[in-house]
């Protein structure tokens, strides 16, 4: 299968909703408590802000927090720990019958802050806004800002089109999903020409007419329409195509349904979805680039050398 991150689904197996829950520390309160803490958890990490999330939010104000997330330490460089500051909860002493029913979570913004368990310096801070009557959430704030850091070898892959792959992950990362596919969807359509650069190259070294190499030299020029795509898809390099799919109308396909159907909300978790398969389309064609280099260098020199030989 083509390499994708997954969406998100917080809180879908849990179905306690703050109004049902009642107070106490029973059994079941565990349970849940580990439940909010890993979906919480994965939400601080993933997702951008302002984007509001179904959540399964605890009754008491004290549960919606989380002991461990694990995150990038700009000062450790790497992925770490990060321990929750807040001190921890008094357990109760007096009579069980006697417990004071625990403050319950209402509207508003919560912080949370973190630190670094490998340097005990970096602190992450995240501030979360909750809506109890639609039982959602969403982060309004944090600090240090979510990633917009491409990755080096997606760097080098992208080349011109790293402008473009800075300015979907920033539209990202603010929940401005319609934007964000957009970019996604330019960055492929650009993509195409290299698809028909290396047609061309491959039609070339085989001895094709000066006709038909001016027919793909025609279409290369032309702006990007059906037809160009369609003929980027029909020659990709097999390498790209995994069990007979295509990813690059795959992607397409996705990408163009998603602005001229979807709301900001949806196109945010489609455009999530789908980078890292566009992350796998642009370092297979940069790759599958070289390949046809250094085989078309080493064919040249081959010639060379029987023609001075002769
Ligand atoms: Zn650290």
């Amino acid at each position: 299968m083509i390499p994708c991150d997954t969406i998100l689904s917080i809180g879908t197996t849990h179905s306690v909703r703050p109004d049902r829950q009642p107070p106490g520390t029973g059994g079941n309160d565990i349970s849940l408590r580990d439940s909010v803490e890993k979906a919480l958890a994965a939400f601080l990490a993933k997702e951008p802000l302002y984007r509001w999330v179904n959540f399964d939010l605890p009754y008491a104000k004290s549960k919606l927090r989380v002991r461990v997330v694990l995150i990038h330490c700009d000062e450790c460089n790497t992925e770490r720990p990060f321990r929750d500051t807040a001190p921890a909860e008094e357990p109760w002493h007096g009579p069980i019958d006697r417990q004071p029913e625990p403050p319950r979570l209402s509207d508003g913004v919560y912080p949370l802050r973190f630190r670094c368990t490998g340097c005990e310096k970096s602190e992450a801070l995240y501030w979360v806004s909750v809506d109890t009557a639609h039982g959602r959430i969403r982060k309004v704030g944090q600090d240090p800002p979510w990633s917009v850091a491409v990755p080096k070898a997606i760097v080098e892959a992208l080349g011109e089109d790293l402008d473009l792959y800075q300015k979907a992950k920033m539209s990202l990362s603010q929940s401005y999903g319609i934007g964000a596919c957009a970019y996604l969807r330019r960055i492929l359509e650009n993509q195409v020409n290299t698809i028909l650069d290396l047609l061309y190259e491959s039609k070339r070294a085989s001895g094709a007419s000066e006709n038909e190499l001016l027919e793909i030299q025609t279409i290369r020029s032309s702006r990007v329409s059906a037809e160009k795509t369609a003929v980027a898809y029909k020659f990709a390099p097999a390498s790209l195509v995994i069990e007979g799919n295509n990813p690059l109308k795959f992607i397409h396909d996705f990408m163009s349904e998603a602005i001229h159907e979807l709301s900001e909300d949806e196109c945010t978790g489609r455009a999530r979805q789908v980078t890292a398969a566009l992350e796998y389309v642009v370092r297979e064609l940069r790759h599958e680039q070289e390949l046809r280099k250094d085989f078309l260098e080493s064919i040249r020199s081959l010639d060379k050398t029987s023609r001075s030989g002769a």
